[in-house]
């Protein structure tokens, strides 16, 4: 982008000769949770935009080698500072009932009226390509499942990382045919693929309306069997231990929360 472009789109400028009638403003909140966070974010909101507030040129070591090889190679780094404190708003659209029911503890799945398949997560139109994006119904779902897949996180993005580590699991909820990412409580030495899981909600008021809002916790009375990929394999396993073992002193320097103490 050349620079009279970049100032022609810079905010506040207006591009277009004539605005668009407005649409769509008519329609009533029935729930908000949000009027408090905008005011808050507002004046942030304004400061965001991603556009670049400054940089700095730093001189730095390069290239690979030795810390003390690569300080004889130094080298010249542009730093930029972007503002990212910008507030996203996004709808969900046609699978909105799926997140207002975690809000009531409920977990919603869709079927297709036409070929059967059920969904869960949600998909509002099937993904058949015999039913040509018929629409879906919705269904409630039970709070079973099976494990379908799982991994052990010992890295997380920022907004997860004071729960690591922690193990995530995709679950085929009983009835559906796709399944569903959720927190597994559940402490990886007993993790197998196959075990049967109940979903549970988080006490109503932490929910957000997010994925967050559910876990799984193992049915009792399972043994993990012989050919499970993790526990067959020493090895590994006491590799894991020792990431676990680390990641778990690492965020108890960084939060001072000691996740060990939970069981999963
Ligand atoms: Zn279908």
């Amino acid at each position: 982008m050349d620079k009279k472009n970049m100032k022609d789109s810079a905010p506040g400028k207006t591009v277009s000769k004539e605005s668009a009638p407005k649409k769509y403003t008519n329609y009533p909140t029935v729930i908000d949770h949000s009027t408090e966070v905008q005011k808050e974010w507002a004046p942030w909101v304004r400061q965001g935009l991603w556009d670049i507030k400054g940089y700095r040129v730093v001189k730095g070591p390069a290239g690979g080698g030795t810390i003390d090889e690569s300080k004889k190679n130094l080298k010249e780094f542009m730093v930029i500072d972007r503002t990212e404190a910008s507030l996203y708003s996004h709808s969900y659209g046609l699978v909105s009932p799926f997140f207002l029911g975690l809000l009531e503890g409920k977990l919603k799945g869709t079927k297709c009226p036409n070929c059967g398949t059920v969904y869960c997560p949600p998909r509002a139109h099937c993904w058949n390509p015999e039913c040509r994006m018929t629409e879906t119904e919705w269904i409630d779902m039970p709070l079973r499942g099976i494990i379908h897949t799982f991994t052990v996180q010992c890295l997380a993005a920022a907004p997860f990382e004071h729960i690591l580590p922690f193990s995530l699991g995709w679950v085929q909820v009983e009835g559906a045919d796709t399944a569903i990412c959720t927190m597994l409580h559940i402490p990886y030495h007993d993790l197998f693929i196959g075990q049967k899981v109940n979903l549970k909600f988080r006490p109503k008021a932490e929910r957000k309306g997010d994925l967050m809002d559910m876990y799984a916790v193992a049915v009792p009375g399972q043994k993990v069997p012989k050919w499970a990929v993790l526990q067959s394999d020493e090895k590994q396993l006491n590799r894991l231990d020792e990431a676990t073992a680390a990641t778990t002193e690492f965020i108890k320097k960084r939060y001072g929360l000691d996740n060990s103490k939970r069981g999963w």
